[in-house]
């Protein structure tokens, strides 16, 4: 990429909120259901119909506002956002303008640039200023594809009007497509971690927005700015995001002009391209919502929400490191969903030992989960079966080596480690006697290695364990094969 430029990125994440019924009715806001089976007379935008707020829609969204260390207000105001779009039958979408639900957050997130492989290069903290986060309805769904004659007809499905979304703006805070990367991540962990919402991009449940534009360095003014959308996944922005910003450069280095517009990203053809030039800004005609009184927001509310949170994926990572010794690494992938760090801690008590059941997580544990596609809640091996793995290793009952088949073992079958050891006479040989024999039938079947190794190859020791190890398949304890080659190697 060329230098002298600095890149501005400005987020909006739109998140469903994990409620049962839609935001201002009872209709069910389940995803997957007939076309308009969820409807009634309030989310049609029928005359007449009065919207009522749904309280688990404020409580769910109070949870989002705490995680990401947002200023819940008193009182904020639903609006109503005119615009004509066949999705949106009422002619409007209650939202919130100048009045919103929370607001002045910062986020400290992780982030690191990526090295050409995708590999993370330093991690680095870094304060994102979060405007606001307020309260909405979702408009329907125009479906142009799948239904008899969609080349004259649109469809509309209205089963997702009304469900209730939490929209995140934040500032112009990010300088790389790495940074606004690590933060929706961020975001959607801390969502999930909370119950606010699924987060989940394939079902649509979350979608984000960026705002890209670039400047000289050393420039005040703000470049001119390209809003993306149609970002289906976090890496799609990340790309989009870093496609735009080559465009730019391009485009200005070379004399030219941008235009303020919206851009879709197209992943078959790995470019953007224009959705539409930008309308402009403040038509909405936004006014208060006269059928819903303001949203009044207690302390007593708010300490009620805050009581009910769990300790939140920051807090916990920090608390990894501090309190079981662990590494940035181990304790971030082991916070990365609640479920896998409640997992780890409950293993971590059982063996006593915190740091090699992070290592047998990571490195063993993870990998079964991952082939099996399933989350460390559904795994077969409990966190107290785990534990008890690790604490036999520990004792020297088996070896490492014989800990992994155990496990493998365990994750096929559930049975406890304890009872897999007995049922396969699985024991750990530490009997000195019983090594020496085995080190020495490894000596006289290769003497050439043995005379090498004595005129001074000290790097064959290694063969020499792996050989010992492997005639005792895998029963021998590595630290008395190694106390007892090197004593007798030398002779
Ligand atoms: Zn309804």
């Amino acid at each position: 990429m060329s230098t002298g430029w600095e890149t501005i990125i400005g987020l909006e994440i739109h998140a469903q909120l994990s409620t049962e019924t839609k935001i201002f009715c009872g209709c069910s806001a389940r995803f997957g259901d007939q076309p308009n089976e969820n409807t009634c007379p309030v989310c049609l935008g029928l005359p007449g119909a009065l919207p009522v707020l749904n309280r688990r829609a404020l409580v769910l969204g109070a949870r989002a506002a705490l995680a990401l260390g947002l200023h819940i207000n008193p009182q904020s105001i639903f609006a109503r956002k005119n615009y004509f779009y066949p999705d949106l039958p009422k002619g409007y979408q209650i939202s919130q303008y100048d009045q919103p639900f929370s607001a002045n957050g910062e986020l400290e997130i992780m982030t690191a640039e990526r090295d050409e492989a995708g590999h993370p290069i330093e991690w680095r903290p870094k304060k994102i200023k979060i405007t606001r986060l307020h309260l909405e309805e979702d408009a329907g769904k125009n479906v142009h594809e799948g239904l008899p004659d969609v080349d004259r007809y649109s469809y509309i499905d209205l089963n997702r009007a009304g469900v209730p979304l939490a929209e995140i703006v934040t500032e112009p805070d990010f300088r790389s497509s790495w940074e606004a990367y690590d933060y929706v991540n961020q975001v959607r962990r801390s969502l999930q971690w909370v119950g606010a919402s699924e987060a989940d991009m394939e079902k649509g449940n979350l979608r984000c927005e960026a705002n890209v534009s670039v400047r000289r360095i050393g420039d005040e003014k703000f470049g001119t700015k390209v809003e993306l959308k149609n970002l289906n996944s976090v890496r799609f922005m990340q790309r989009a995001i870093e496609f735009e910003v080559a465009r730019h450069i391009s485009v200005l280095e070379s004399g030219g002009r941008l235009v303020q517009e919206t851009r879709l990203w197209d992943d078959r053809k790995n470019e953007t391209r224009t959705m539409r030039l930008k309308e402009e800004a403040n038509d909405y005609r936004y006014f208060p919502e006269p059928d819903l009184p303001p949203v009044i927001v207690s302390p007593e509310f708010i300490a009620e929400v805050r009581s009910t949170m769990p300790e939140l994926p920051e807090d916990r990572r920090k608390r990894f490191i501090g309190q079981y010794g662990l590494t940035f690494a181990d304790a971030s992938q082991l916070t990365s969903e609640r479920s896998l760090a409640d997992y780890y801690e409950n293993a971590a008590e059982e063996s006593g030992n915190p740091r090699a059941t992070a290592n047998w997580i990571r490195s063993e544990l993870l990998r079964e989960l991952e082939t099996a596609d399933l989350s460390a809640a559904a795994s077969k091996v409990s966190a107290r079966d785990l534990g008890a793995l690790v604490r036999l290793i520990d004792e020297e009952k088996i070896s490492g080596k014989q800990g992994k088949d155990v496990l493998v073992e365990m994750f096929k079958t559930g049975k406890s480690a304890q009872f897999i050891i007995e049922e396969q006479g699985l024991v750990q040989v530490s009997d000195v006697s019983e090594i020496d024999q085995l080190i020495d039938d490894v000596m006289n079947a290769n003497p050439q290695q043995l005379a090498n190794y004595r005129a001074g190859k000290e790097t064959l020791f290694g063969f020499f364990v792996g050989q010992v190890i492997k005639a005792s398949k895998g029963k021998a304890n590595p630290k008395v094969v190694n106390e007892r080659l090197r004593a007798k190697l030398q002779v």
